[in-house]
């Protein structure tokens, strides 16, 4: 199957033809390590995360690299209000992002190459552009020259004057045009720096992002990866100087991801309304951050509230008394099946895996292939009423086409990183209260019938039924679901 994926460098949606066949190579921006993550900080990496999930599934070797900037401005004036250095304070912060990105089963990354750790592949590709006349030194730092770039703009498809007119452009009587930006910015005194032919300084933002890609990755990659805030001047940047040195595509496909929003504004720590992850997760589980950050399609915003993620989990809460059920009736736990098969289901359950790749096949639709998981978890819902696998002694036959169907919705939520590990059943129930409550209830109900009392038994199940609360008998236990 082809998977297109819309390009922003295009703006319409490409056939993915990697660069070299059967690999794929990704390089995502990752954080300015200054501040512990906010919720805003986990959309790429999960998006990104879920779309290498999806190609390696559809057998494609995937590389995948996320960059973490440990020197910039920011780390500067952070760590001398903390009285930290900055080593010490991007240590602190990146060690906090890790583990957030843990939290949400993030775990396809391959590398996470530090900017202080490349300085010589920077210096080198500094040199490099000087030398081809497309950077200049000047007092102590060093910009690349936009004029001397005739593609400049074509990322955002817009001409130099409109990009700077947009964007907060760093005036300076060191630039020769007001676009120019830094590809080394000389050491103030008391800053941080590392030697160089044009004296003490640091690099650039830009610069780190294009020498780590061709480091890792090669000098022409399949995707490169970033929030929409991004594109401006960050990415516009990374190209031309990237393109402007090889002379060779940088990137096929650029793809942007849609920023969170809080109402109707952008989650950010400028705006002062960013959720710290680790403050989020003290509250829900993470695996309900990580649904609602692919609920809708990657390239739109995505809301959040406080209702939104109860509403994710509601929803999630769903497959995890799903999981119970399945464990109950085969024997086995859900989390042990394997990946990889959908295709080995009976036709119509397997043609629920073929919708969700068409889904994830298109643009990486994860919202749409969430959907198709709601709709499978109907189906093996009904499977299990229609032949009766609730009932004491079900046929052998059946449970095992059960067990067979349902490899389908442990391979598709894999692809998208859901339901990774066991939640203890306590944490299932729809609220603190009401999950003790139901299993009162059916205490009472089960003595109830052990005592002949059956109408006192039946009361219960139907008032149950009335709350939308379904008693599911087995042999030596009850369990129930909602609906
Ligand atoms: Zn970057």
């Amino acid at each position: 199957m082809t998977i297109r994926v819309y390009s922003t460098l295009t703006r319409r949606k490409e056939d993915l033809v990697p660069v070299v066949a059967g690999k794929i190579s990704m390089y995502v921006c990752g954080p300015t390590v200054y501040k512990p993550s906010h919720v805003g900080h986990m959309v790429g990496p999960v998006i990104f995360d879920t779309i290498k999930r999806f190609l390696v599934r559809s057998g494609y070797d995937v590389k995948f690299v996320i960059n973490i900037t440990d020197i910039d401005d920011k780390l500067i004036v952070e760590s001398a209000r903390r009285g930290t250095s900055v080593p010490a304070l991007a240590a602190e912060v990146t060690a906090d992002y890790m583990t957030c990105l843990d939290c949400l089963d993030v775990n396809s990354v391959d590398s996470f190459p530090r900017a202080t750790d490349h300085i010589p592949e920077i210096l080198a590709m500094i040199s490099g552009l000087i030398d081809k006349g497309h950077a200049y030194a000047s007092d102590g730092d060093v910009y690349f020259d936009v004029g001397s770039d005739p593609d400049y703009g074509k990322l955002c498809n817009r001409d130099p004057d409109q990009l700077e007119a947009g964007a907060r452009i760093e005036i300076s009587s060191r630039k020769r045009n007001p676009g120019d930006f830094a590809l080394w910015k000389g050491a103030k005194p008391s800053e941080p720096f590392w030697p160089s032919p044009w004296g003490n300084g640091r690099p650039g933002w830009h610069i780190e992002c294009s020498a780590m890609s061709m480091k890792l990755l090669g000098e022409s990659i399949d995707i490169h990866g970033g929030g929409l805030d991004l594109q401006f001047p960050h990415h516009e940047n990374e190209l031309a100087q990237s393109e402007s040195f090889t002379g060779k595509p940088f990137a096929k496909l650029w793809l942007h991801n849609g920023l969170m929003k809080t109402g109707d504004r952008k989650m950010s720590k400028s705006e002062g309304n960013e959720i710290v992850v680790g403050l989020l997760l003290k509250k829900h589980r993470a695996e309900t951050l990580r649904c609602l950050l692919l609920s809708s399609h990657y390239r739109s915003p995505i809301e959040y509230s406080e209702d939104r993620l109860l509403e994710v989990q509601r929803g999630l809460d769903g497959f995890h008394r799903f999981f119970q059920r399945f464990e109950r009736i085969v024997g086995e736990s859900f989390y042990g099946l394997p990946t990889g098969q959908f295709e080995l289901a009976d036709s119509h359950f397997a043609a629920y895996g073929t919708r969700f790749v068409e889904h994830m096949a298109d643009d990486f639709n994860t919202g749409a292939a969430l959907g198709v998981l709601h709709d499978l978890l109907g189906a093996l819902n009904r499977f299990v009423e229609v032949s009766r696998l609730d009932h004491p002694a079900p046929s052998a036959v059946a449970v095992s086409d059960f067990k067979r169907n349902t490899l389908v919705l442990r391979d598709l939520s894999n692809i998208l990183g859901l339901f990774q590990r066991p939640i203890s059943v306590d944490t299932v129930s729809q609220d603190d209260l009401a999950g003790p409550l139901v299993e009162f209830l059916i205490e009472l109900r089960n003595d109830a019938r052990k005592n002949k009392d059956f109408a006192m038994a039946d009361r219960i199940r139907k008032k149950l039924a009335d709350l939308n609360v379904t008693i599911e008998d087995r042999p030596g236990s009850s369990g129930w679901r909602r609906g």
